[in-house]
Protein backbone atom coordinates (compact mmCIF):
# COMPACT_ATOMS: atom_id res chain seq x y z
CA UNK A 1 0.00 0.00 0.00
CA UNK A 2 2.75 2.30 0.94
CA UNK A 3 4.22 1.87 -2.58
CA UNK A 4 1.10 2.46 -4.15
CA UNK A 5 0.62 5.52 -2.36
CA UNK A 6 4.15 6.71 -3.42
CA UNK A 7 3.36 5.87 -7.06
CA UNK A 8 0.09 7.66 -6.90
CA UNK A 9 1.41 10.73 -5.75
CA UNK A 10 4.02 10.30 -8.41
CA UNK A 11 1.44 10.24 -11.30
CA UNK A 12 -0.28 13.28 -9.48
CA UNK A 13 2.68 15.77 -9.17
CA UNK A 14 3.13 14.25 -13.44
CA UNK A 15 -0.02 15.10 -13.99
CA UNK A 16 -0.15 18.46 -12.50
CA UNK A 17 3.52 19.19 -14.20
CA UNK A 18 1.97 18.46 -17.87
CA UNK A 19 -0.93 20.19 -17.26
CA UNK A 20 1.38 22.97 -16.12
CA UNK A 21 3.49 22.68 -19.21
CA UNK A 22 0.41 22.27 -21.56
CA UNK A 23 -1.60 25.11 -20.77
CA UNK A 24 1.59 27.24 -22.45
CA UNK A 25 0.86 25.49 -25.64
CA UNK A 26 -2.29 26.15 -27.78
CA UNK A 27 -5.92 24.66 -26.73
CA UNK A 28 -5.57 22.26 -29.53
CA UNK A 29 -1.69 21.16 -30.43
CA UNK A 30 -1.86 19.04 -33.43
CA UNK A 31 1.32 16.63 -33.76
CA UNK A 32 1.65 14.62 -37.07
CA UNK A 33 -0.18 11.13 -35.97
CA UNK A 34 -2.54 12.29 -33.45
CA UNK A 35 -3.53 15.33 -31.77
CA UNK A 36 -3.38 15.87 -28.29
CA UNK A 37 -6.33 18.21 -26.69
CA UNK A 38 -5.85 19.90 -23.79
CA UNK A 39 -9.10 20.85 -21.58
CA UNK A 40 -9.57 24.31 -21.09
CA UNK A 41 -7.20 25.78 -18.39
CA UNK A 42 -8.81 25.29 -14.83
CA UNK A 43 -6.50 26.85 -11.93
CA UNK A 44 -6.90 24.07 -9.66
CA UNK A 45 -4.89 21.42 -7.90
CA UNK A 46 -6.29 18.06 -6.64
CA UNK A 47 -5.07 16.96 -3.38
CA UNK A 48 -2.57 14.12 -3.24
CA UNK A 49 -4.78 10.50 -3.21
CA UNK A 50 -3.39 8.10 -0.82
CA UNK A 51 -6.77 5.85 -1.29
CA UNK A 52 -7.53 2.56 -2.68
CA UNK A 53 -6.67 2.14 -6.08
CA UNK A 54 -9.57 1.21 -8.94
CA UNK A 55 -8.83 -2.72 -8.79
CA UNK A 56 -8.94 -2.79 -4.89
CA UNK A 57 -12.28 -0.53 -5.17
CA UNK A 58 -13.21 -2.89 -7.75
CA UNK A 59 -12.87 -5.77 -6.04
CA UNK A 60 -14.27 -5.25 -2.79
CA UNK A 61 -17.61 -3.73 -4.53
CA UNK A 62 -17.80 -7.49 -6.51
CA UNK A 63 -17.44 -8.88 -3.23
CA UNK A 64 -19.70 -6.84 -1.31
CA UNK A 65 -22.76 -5.35 -3.21
CA UNK A 66 -25.50 -6.42 -5.95
CA UNK A 67 -24.46 -7.20 -9.35
CA UNK A 68 -27.17 -5.25 -10.60
CA UNK A 69 -24.62 -2.51 -9.61
CA UNK A 70 -23.04 -1.63 -13.31
CA UNK A 71 -20.52 1.25 -14.00
CA UNK A 72 -19.37 2.88 -16.88
CA UNK A 73 -16.23 2.54 -19.22
CA UNK A 74 -14.19 -1.52 -19.73
CA UNK A 75 -12.31 0.29 -17.01
CA UNK A 76 -14.24 1.88 -14.59
CA UNK A 77 -12.68 5.02 -13.35
CA UNK A 78 -12.09 5.66 -9.60
CA UNK A 79 -12.85 9.35 -9.19
CA UNK A 80 -11.90 10.76 -6.41
CA UNK A 81 -12.37 14.91 -6.31
CA UNK A 82 -14.79 16.78 -7.61
CA UNK A 83 -14.33 20.93 -8.42
CA UNK A 84 -16.89 22.89 -10.29
CA UNK A 85 -17.97 21.07 -14.20
CA UNK A 86 -14.49 18.75 -13.66
CA UNK A 87 -13.50 15.90 -11.87
CA UNK A 88 -10.38 14.03 -10.72
CA UNK A 89 -9.21 10.51 -10.88
CA UNK A 90 -7.04 8.54 -8.42
CA UNK A 91 -3.99 9.69 -10.30
CA UNK A 92 -4.66 13.63 -10.42
CA UNK A 93 -6.08 13.46 -13.86
CA UNK A 94 -8.72 16.01 -14.62
CA UNK A 95 -12.06 14.95 -16.55
CA UNK A 96 -14.92 17.28 -18.42
CA UNK A 97 -17.77 16.35 -16.42
CA UNK A 98 -20.27 16.49 -19.13
CA UNK A 99 -22.84 14.26 -17.56
CA UNK A 100 -22.58 15.36 -14.08
CA UNK A 101 -23.12 11.93 -12.41
CA UNK A 102 -26.76 12.54 -14.02
CA UNK A 103 -27.07 15.97 -13.53
CA UNK A 104 -27.20 15.42 -9.75
CA UNK A 105 -24.72 18.69 -9.75
CA UNK A 106 -26.35 21.51 -11.17
CA UNK A 107 -24.17 24.70 -9.49
CA UNK A 108 -21.00 22.80 -9.35
CA UNK A 109 -19.73 20.32 -7.83
CA UNK A 110 -18.25 21.09 -3.99
CA UNK A 111 -19.75 24.36 -4.89
CA UNK A 112 -18.16 26.72 -2.07
CA UNK A 113 -21.28 28.15 -1.42
CA UNK A 114 -23.03 24.71 -0.61
CA UNK A 115 -20.59 23.03 1.28
CA UNK A 116 -19.93 26.20 3.09
CA UNK A 117 -23.72 26.44 4.33
CA UNK A 118 -24.20 22.32 4.78
CA UNK A 119 -20.67 22.40 6.83
CA UNK A 120 -22.24 24.92 9.08
CA UNK A 121 -25.79 23.29 9.64
CA UNK A 122 -23.89 20.13 10.09
CA UNK A 123 -21.66 21.42 13.10
CA UNK A 124 -25.03 22.95 14.35
CA UNK A 125 -27.50 20.36 14.36
CA UNK A 126 -29.12 17.38 11.99
CA UNK A 127 -31.96 15.82 13.54
CA UNK A 128 -34.42 14.36 11.01
CA UNK A 129 -37.71 14.96 12.32
CA UNK A 130 -40.18 17.51 11.41
CA UNK A 131 -41.86 16.89 14.80
CA UNK A 132 -40.05 19.69 16.28
CA UNK A 133 -39.80 23.51 14.32
CA UNK A 134 -36.81 24.00 12.37
CA UNK A 135 -36.40 27.48 10.24
CA UNK A 136 -34.32 25.69 7.07
CA UNK A 137 -37.14 23.19 5.67
CA UNK A 138 -39.48 26.25 5.97
CA UNK A 139 -37.36 28.54 4.42
CA UNK A 140 -36.73 26.34 1.78
CA UNK A 141 -40.21 25.60 0.84
CA UNK A 142 -40.94 29.02 0.68
CA UNK A 143 -38.69 29.68 -1.51
CA UNK A 144 -39.50 26.48 -3.70
CA UNK A 145 -43.18 27.91 -3.77
CA UNK A 146 -41.87 31.13 -4.75
CA UNK A 147 -40.59 29.36 -8.08
CA UNK A 148 -43.77 27.70 -9.26
CA UNK A 149 -46.32 29.18 -11.57
CA UNK A 150 -50.21 29.03 -10.42
CA UNK A 151 -51.04 27.68 -7.29
CA UNK A 152 -48.62 25.17 -6.85
CA UNK A 153 -47.80 26.39 -3.38
CA UNK A 154 -47.34 23.55 -1.20
CA UNK A 155 -44.20 21.20 -0.58
CA UNK A 156 -43.53 18.21 0.33
CA UNK A 157 -39.74 17.27 1.06
CA UNK A 158 -38.49 13.67 0.19
CA UNK A 159 -34.79 11.83 -0.12
CA UNK A 160 -34.67 10.70 -4.42
CA UNK A 161 -36.87 10.76 -7.24
CA UNK A 162 -38.39 7.83 -7.13
CA UNK A 163 -39.92 9.26 -3.81
CA UNK A 164 -40.82 11.86 -5.08
CA UNK A 165 -42.33 9.99 -7.93
CA UNK A 166 -44.13 7.65 -5.53
CA UNK A 167 -45.64 10.23 -3.74
CA UNK A 168 -47.23 11.99 -6.89
CA UNK A 169 -49.12 8.85 -7.57
CA UNK A 170 -50.25 8.21 -4.25
CA UNK A 171 -51.38 11.85 -4.01
CA UNK A 172 -53.35 11.00 -7.71
CA UNK A 173 -55.02 7.63 -6.57
CA UNK A 174 -56.02 9.23 -3.61
CA UNK A 175 -57.61 13.00 -4.85
CA UNK A 176 -59.07 11.11 -8.02
CA UNK A 177 -60.53 7.68 -6.12
CA UNK A 178 -58.98 6.02 -9.43
CA UNK A 179 -56.32 3.79 -10.03
CA UNK A 180 -55.11 4.21 -13.49
CA UNK A 181 -52.06 5.73 -14.43
CA UNK A 182 -50.93 7.00 -17.76
CA UNK A 183 -47.21 6.66 -18.37
CA UNK A 184 -45.27 7.62 -21.86
CA UNK A 185 -43.20 4.47 -23.29
CA UNK A 186 -39.25 5.19 -23.22
CA UNK A 187 -39.79 6.79 -19.95
CA UNK A 188 -37.58 6.46 -16.47
CA UNK A 189 -39.29 7.30 -13.21
CA UNK A 190 -37.67 5.28 -10.89
CA UNK A 191 -36.53 2.13 -9.08
CA UNK A 192 -39.15 1.15 -6.67
CA UNK A 193 -41.86 -1.36 -6.90
CA UNK A 194 -44.36 1.64 -7.48
CA UNK A 195 -41.96 3.29 -9.80
CA UNK A 196 -41.14 0.56 -12.17
CA UNK A 197 -44.75 -0.09 -13.05
CA UNK A 198 -44.51 3.43 -14.35
CA UNK A 199 -41.57 2.90 -16.37
CA UNK A 200 -41.98 1.54 -19.39
CA UNK A 201 -42.04 -2.20 -19.14
CA UNK A 202 -39.50 -4.32 -20.55
CA UNK A 203 -37.10 -1.88 -21.01
CA UNK A 204 -35.06 -0.30 -18.56
CA UNK A 205 -36.29 -2.83 -15.47
CA UNK A 206 -38.23 -5.60 -14.60
CA UNK A 207 -41.32 -7.12 -16.57
CA UNK A 208 -43.23 -6.85 -13.32
CA UNK A 209 -46.73 -5.92 -14.31
CA UNK A 210 -47.86 -2.76 -12.19
CA UNK A 211 -51.39 -2.53 -11.35
CA UNK A 212 -53.42 -0.62 -13.81
CA UNK A 213 -50.56 1.66 -15.65
CA UNK A 214 -51.41 2.29 -19.04
CA UNK A 215 -47.96 2.86 -21.64
CA UNK A 216 -48.76 5.20 -24.40
CA UNK A 217 -47.06 5.74 -27.34
CA UNK A 218 -43.94 8.29 -27.25
CA UNK A 219 -44.36 11.59 -29.03
CA UNK A 220 -40.61 11.25 -29.95
CA UNK A 221 -40.24 13.74 -32.61
CA UNK A 222 -37.46 11.77 -34.30
CA UNK A 223 -38.05 8.48 -33.61
CA UNK A 224 -42.08 7.89 -33.11
CA UNK A 225 -44.41 6.88 -35.38
CA UNK A 226 -46.25 10.02 -35.47
CA UNK A 227 -43.26 12.30 -36.17
CA UNK A 228 -43.82 15.56 -34.27
CA UNK A 229 -47.50 15.17 -34.71
CA UNK A 230 -48.70 15.91 -31.08
CA UNK A 231 -52.39 15.04 -31.72
CA UNK A 232 -52.19 11.98 -33.10
CA UNK A 233 -50.39 10.90 -29.89
CA UNK A 234 -52.50 12.47 -27.59
CA UNK A 235 -55.35 10.82 -29.20
CA UNK A 236 -53.55 7.28 -28.14
CA UNK A 237 -53.73 8.65 -24.59
CA UNK A 238 -57.42 9.35 -25.37
CA UNK A 239 -57.81 5.45 -26.49
CA UNK A 240 -55.84 3.89 -24.13
CA UNK A 241 -58.62 6.05 -21.25
CA UNK A 242 -61.56 5.02 -23.24
CA UNK A 243 -60.95 1.32 -23.88
CA UNK A 244 -58.01 0.44 -21.00
CA UNK A 245 -59.49 2.58 -17.94
CA UNK A 246 -63.58 2.59 -18.48
CA UNK A 247 -63.17 6.21 -19.03
CA UNK A 248 -61.59 7.19 -15.57
CA UNK A 249 -58.05 7.51 -14.84
CA UNK A 250 -55.72 8.88 -11.56
CA UNK A 251 -53.11 10.64 -13.55
CA UNK A 252 -50.46 11.49 -16.06
CA UNK A 253 -46.89 11.47 -15.64
CA UNK A 254 -44.25 12.32 -18.06
CA UNK A 255 -40.82 14.15 -17.88
CA UNK A 256 -40.62 17.10 -19.86
CA UNK A 257 -37.62 15.60 -21.75
CA UNK A 258 -36.96 12.37 -21.34
CA UNK A 259 -33.75 12.00 -19.61
CA UNK A 260 -32.12 7.84 -19.13
CA UNK A 261 -34.31 7.45 -22.05
CA UNK A 262 -32.09 9.65 -24.65
CA UNK A 263 -32.56 13.44 -24.11
CA UNK A 264 -35.88 12.81 -25.64
CA UNK A 265 -37.92 16.09 -26.18
CA UNK A 266 -41.91 15.26 -26.20
CA UNK A 267 -43.77 16.27 -29.63
CA UNK A 268 -44.82 20.12 -29.40
CA UNK A 269 -48.13 20.76 -28.02
CA UNK A 270 -48.41 17.51 -26.49
CA UNK A 271 -48.75 18.15 -23.06
CA UNK A 272 -51.44 20.88 -23.88
CA UNK A 273 -53.63 18.06 -25.19
CA UNK A 274 -52.92 15.70 -23.21
CA UNK A 275 -53.41 17.60 -19.66
CA UNK A 276 -57.14 18.35 -21.49
CA UNK A 277 -57.81 14.58 -22.17
CA UNK A 278 -56.61 13.48 -18.27
CA UNK A 279 -58.35 16.05 -16.54
CA UNK A 280 -61.57 15.32 -18.27
CA UNK A 281 -61.06 11.86 -17.00
CA UNK A 282 -60.61 12.32 -13.76
CA UNK A 283 -56.86 12.31 -13.72
CA UNK A 284 -54.00 14.79 -12.16
CA UNK A 285 -51.13 15.83 -14.06
CA UNK A 286 -47.23 15.04 -13.03
CA UNK A 287 -44.29 16.44 -14.35
CA UNK A 288 -41.45 14.79 -13.69
CA UNK A 289 -38.70 17.51 -13.36
CA UNK A 290 -35.79 15.22 -11.77
CA UNK A 291 -33.82 15.99 -14.60
CA UNK A 292 -35.32 18.86 -16.40
CA UNK A 293 -35.75 21.28 -13.72
CA UNK A 294 -34.31 24.68 -12.45
CA UNK A 295 -33.03 26.51 -15.03
CA UNK A 296 -31.59 23.61 -16.60
CA UNK A 297 -33.55 23.78 -20.26
CA UNK A 298 -32.15 27.88 -20.63
CA UNK A 299 -35.25 29.22 -21.92
CA UNK A 300 -37.42 28.57 -18.87
CA UNK A 301 -36.81 27.93 -15.33
CA UNK A 302 -38.96 24.21 -15.79
CA UNK A 303 -39.45 22.07 -18.28
CA UNK A 304 -43.38 22.09 -18.40
CA UNK A 305 -42.84 25.62 -19.15
CA UNK A 306 -41.33 25.21 -22.53
CA UNK A 307 -44.91 23.34 -23.15
CA UNK A 308 -46.65 26.25 -21.63
CA UNK A 309 -48.67 24.10 -19.40
CA UNK A 310 -49.29 24.19 -15.44
CA UNK A 311 -49.31 20.81 -13.97
CA UNK A 312 -51.43 20.08 -10.54
CA UNK A 313 -48.41 17.98 -9.64
CA UNK A 314 -44.36 18.93 -9.82
CA UNK A 315 -41.67 16.29 -8.64
CA UNK A 316 -38.34 17.07 -8.16
CA UNK A 317 -34.77 15.97 -7.17
CA UNK A 318 -31.36 15.17 -8.16
CA UNK A 319 -29.81 19.16 -9.12
CA UNK A 320 -31.99 20.50 -6.67
CA UNK A 321 -29.68 19.52 -3.89
CA UNK A 322 -26.27 19.45 -5.83
CA UNK A 323 -25.09 15.88 -5.13
CA UNK A 324 -27.71 15.77 -1.64
CA UNK A 325 -29.62 13.29 -0.94
CA UNK A 326 -33.05 15.56 -1.74
CA UNK A 327 -36.26 15.62 -3.35
CA UNK A 328 -39.43 17.19 -3.09
CA UNK A 329 -43.02 17.02 -4.29
CA UNK A 330 -45.23 20.62 -5.05
CA UNK A 331 -48.80 20.99 -5.22
CA UNK A 332 -51.82 22.84 -5.06
CA UNK A 333 -53.56 23.03 -1.56
CA UNK A 334 -56.78 21.61 -2.48
CA UNK A 335 -54.80 18.29 -3.38
CA UNK A 336 -52.36 18.72 -0.39
CA UNK A 337 -55.36 18.83 1.29
CA UNK A 338 -56.11 15.08 0.74
CA UNK A 339 -53.13 14.05 2.29
CA UNK A 340 -53.95 15.49 5.63
CA UNK A 341 -56.65 12.73 6.40
CA UNK A 342 -53.82 10.02 7.16
CA UNK A 343 -50.29 10.07 8.45
CA UNK A 344 -47.92 11.70 6.30
CA UNK A 345 -44.55 11.37 7.10
CA UNK A 346 -41.17 11.09 5.83
CA UNK A 347 -37.96 10.64 8.47
CA UNK A 348 -35.61 12.69 6.72
CA UNK A 349 -37.50 14.36 4.40
CA UNK A 350 -36.51 18.29 4.85
CA UNK A 351 -34.12 17.34 7.69
CA UNK A 352 -32.23 20.63 8.21
CA UNK A 353 -28.54 19.65 6.43
CA UNK A 354 -30.52 18.63 2.93
CA UNK A 355 -33.34 21.73 3.12
CA UNK A 356 -29.97 24.35 4.22
CA UNK A 357 -28.45 22.59 0.91
CA UNK A 358 -31.37 23.04 -1.25
CA UNK A 359 -31.39 26.85 0.12
CA UNK A 360 -28.00 27.46 -0.58
CA UNK A 361 -28.72 25.86 -4.49
CA UNK A 362 -31.53 27.77 -5.15
CA UNK A 363 -29.73 30.90 -4.11
CA UNK A 364 -26.24 30.03 -6.48
CA UNK A 365 -28.25 29.43 -9.37
CA UNK A 366 -30.12 32.62 -8.72
CA UNK A 367 -27.05 34.78 -7.81
CA UNK A 368 -24.44 33.17 -11.13
CA UNK A 369 -27.62 33.69 -13.51
CA UNK A 370 -27.36 29.80 -14.16
CA UNK A 371 -30.53 29.80 -16.63
CA UNK A 372 -29.83 32.32 -18.53
CA UNK A 373 -25.77 30.67 -18.84
CA UNK A 374 -27.82 27.34 -19.65
CA UNK A 375 -29.59 29.34 -22.50
CA UNK A 376 -26.46 31.10 -23.90
CA UNK A 377 -24.13 28.10 -24.06
CA UNK A 378 -27.06 25.56 -24.51
CA UNK A 379 -27.78 27.49 -28.00
CA UNK A 380 -23.66 27.64 -29.02
CA UNK A 381 -23.22 23.69 -27.91
CA UNK A 382 -26.50 22.63 -29.91
CA UNK A 383 -25.57 24.73 -33.20
CA UNK A 384 -22.11 23.25 -32.64
CA UNK A 385 -23.27 19.72 -32.68
CA UNK A 386 -25.99 20.94 -35.62
CA UNK A 387 -22.58 21.90 -37.70
CA UNK A 388 -21.03 18.65 -36.63
CA UNK A 389 -24.25 16.59 -38.02
CA UNK A 390 -23.76 18.24 -41.41
CA UNK A 391 -20.11 16.97 -41.29
CA UNK A 392 -20.92 13.39 -39.84
CA UNK A 393 -22.89 10.48 -41.02
CA UNK A 394 -23.15 8.52 -37.94
CA UNK A 395 -25.41 11.64 -35.90
CA UNK A 396 -29.19 11.17 -36.74
CA UNK A 397 -29.56 13.45 -34.38
CA UNK A 398 -29.39 16.66 -32.60
CA UNK A 399 -31.65 17.77 -30.12
CA UNK A 400 -32.44 19.06 -26.71
CA UNK A 401 -32.60 22.66 -24.87
CA UNK A 402 -30.06 24.52 -23.02
CA UNK A 403 -27.95 21.85 -20.87
CA UNK A 404 -30.01 18.88 -21.47
CA UNK A 405 -28.65 17.95 -24.83
CA UNK A 406 -28.77 14.35 -26.65
CA UNK A 407 -26.87 13.36 -29.34
CA UNK A 408 -28.23 10.26 -31.22
CA UNK A 409 -25.85 8.11 -33.42
CA UNK A 410 -26.98 5.69 -36.28
CA UNK A 411 -25.60 3.88 -39.22
CA UNK A 412 -28.12 4.66 -41.59
CA UNK A 413 -29.31 8.44 -41.80
CA UNK A 414 -32.74 6.93 -43.58
CA UNK A 415 -33.55 4.12 -41.83
CA UNK A 416 -32.04 5.43 -38.46
CA UNK A 417 -30.34 2.43 -37.52
CA UNK A 418 -28.95 2.95 -34.23
CA UNK A 419 -25.50 3.17 -33.93
CA UNK A 420 -24.68 0.82 -30.85
CA UNK A 421 -21.05 -0.40 -31.69
CA UNK A 422 -19.44 2.81 -32.80
CA UNK A 423 -21.70 4.57 -29.68
CA UNK A 424 -19.88 2.15 -27.60
CA UNK A 425 -16.61 2.43 -29.00
CA UNK A 426 -16.75 6.65 -29.16
CA UNK A 427 -18.07 6.77 -25.48
CA UNK A 428 -14.76 5.13 -24.49
CA UNK A 429 -12.60 7.44 -26.89
CA UNK A 430 -14.00 10.47 -25.19
CA UNK A 431 -13.25 9.54 -21.96
CA UNK A 432 -9.34 8.50 -23.28
CA UNK A 433 -9.60 12.62 -24.51
CA UNK A 434 -10.94 13.52 -20.56
CA UNK A 435 -14.38 13.99 -21.38
CA UNK A 436 -16.98 12.17 -19.74
CA UNK A 437 -20.64 11.85 -21.07
CA UNK A 438 -23.54 9.83 -20.72
CA UNK A 439 -25.29 6.86 -22.67
CA UNK A 440 -28.25 6.08 -22.84
CA UNK A 441 -31.41 5.53 -25.14
CA UNK A 442 -33.92 2.65 -26.06
CA UNK A 443 -30.93 0.99 -27.57
CA UNK A 444 -27.78 2.42 -25.75
CA UNK A 445 -26.78 5.15 -29.00
CA UNK A 446 -27.59 8.15 -27.46
CA UNK A 447 -24.76 10.36 -26.06
CA UNK A 448 -26.98 12.12 -22.68
CA UNK A 449 -24.48 15.72 -22.45
CA UNK A 450 -26.05 18.05 -19.08
CA UNK A 451 -22.95 19.27 -17.24
CA UNK A 452 -23.17 21.19 -13.89
CA UNK A 453 -24.61 24.50 -14.95
CA UNK A 454 -21.31 25.70 -14.53
CA UNK A 455 -19.85 24.03 -17.82
CA UNK A 456 -18.23 26.95 -20.28
CA UNK A 457 -18.25 27.97 -23.79
CA UNK A 458 -14.66 26.61 -23.97
CA UNK A 459 -15.89 23.42 -21.86
CA UNK A 460 -18.27 23.21 -24.95
CA UNK A 461 -15.89 24.15 -27.72
CA UNK A 462 -13.57 21.40 -26.19
CA UNK A 463 -16.22 18.72 -26.18
CA UNK A 464 -17.02 19.10 -29.54
CA UNK A 465 -13.71 19.42 -30.79
CA UNK A 466 -12.76 15.73 -29.40
CA UNK A 467 -15.89 14.44 -30.47
CA UNK A 468 -15.42 15.75 -34.28
CA UNK A 469 -11.90 14.43 -34.02
CA UNK A 470 -12.92 10.97 -33.36
CA UNK A 471 -15.67 10.76 -35.59
CA UNK A 472 -13.66 11.48 -38.49
CA UNK A 473 -10.87 9.07 -36.81
CA UNK A 474 -14.35 5.96 -36.65
N1 LIG B 1 -37.28 10.57 -12.56
C1 LIG B 1 -36.35 10.80 -13.50
C2 LIG B 1 -36.70 11.63 -14.69
C3 LIG B 1 -35.06 10.31 -13.37
O1 LIG B 1 -34.15 10.53 -14.31
C4 LIG B 1 -34.74 9.55 -12.22
C5 LIG B 1 -33.34 9.00 -12.01
N2 LIG B 1 -32.59 8.78 -13.11
C6 LIG B 1 -35.74 9.32 -11.28
C7 LIG B 1 -36.99 9.85 -11.47
C8 LIG B 1 -35.45 8.54 -10.02
O2 LIG B 1 -34.64 9.30 -9.21
P1 LIG B 1 -33.77 8.64 -8.01
O3 LIG B 1 -32.71 7.81 -8.68
O4 LIG B 1 -33.27 9.80 -7.25
O5 LIG B 1 -34.70 7.81 -7.22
Amino acid sequence: MALHRKLASRSLQLAVNTNKCLSSLSRRSLTSSSPSFELPAFDYQPKPYNGPSADEVLAKRHKYLGSSLFYYYKKPLNIVEGKMQYLFDESGKRYLDAFAGIVTVSCGHCHPDIVDAITEQNKLLQHATTIYLHHAIADFAEALASKMPGNLKVVYFVNSGTEANELAMLMARLYSGNLGMVALRNAYHGGSAGTIGLTALNTWKYPIPQGEIHHVLNPNPYRGVFGSDASLYAQDVQDHIDHGTSGNVAGFIAETIQGVGGAVELAPGYLKLVYDIVRKAGGLCIADEVQTGFGRTGSHYWGFQTQDVIPDIVTMAKGIGNGLPLGAVVTTPEIANIMAQKIQFNTFGGNPVCSTGGLAVLRVLDKEKRQKHCADIGSHLIGRLRDLQTKHDIIGDVRGRGLMVGIELVTDKKDKTPAKAETAVLFEKLREHGVLVGKGGLHGNVFRIKPPMCFTKEDADFLVDVLDYLMTKL
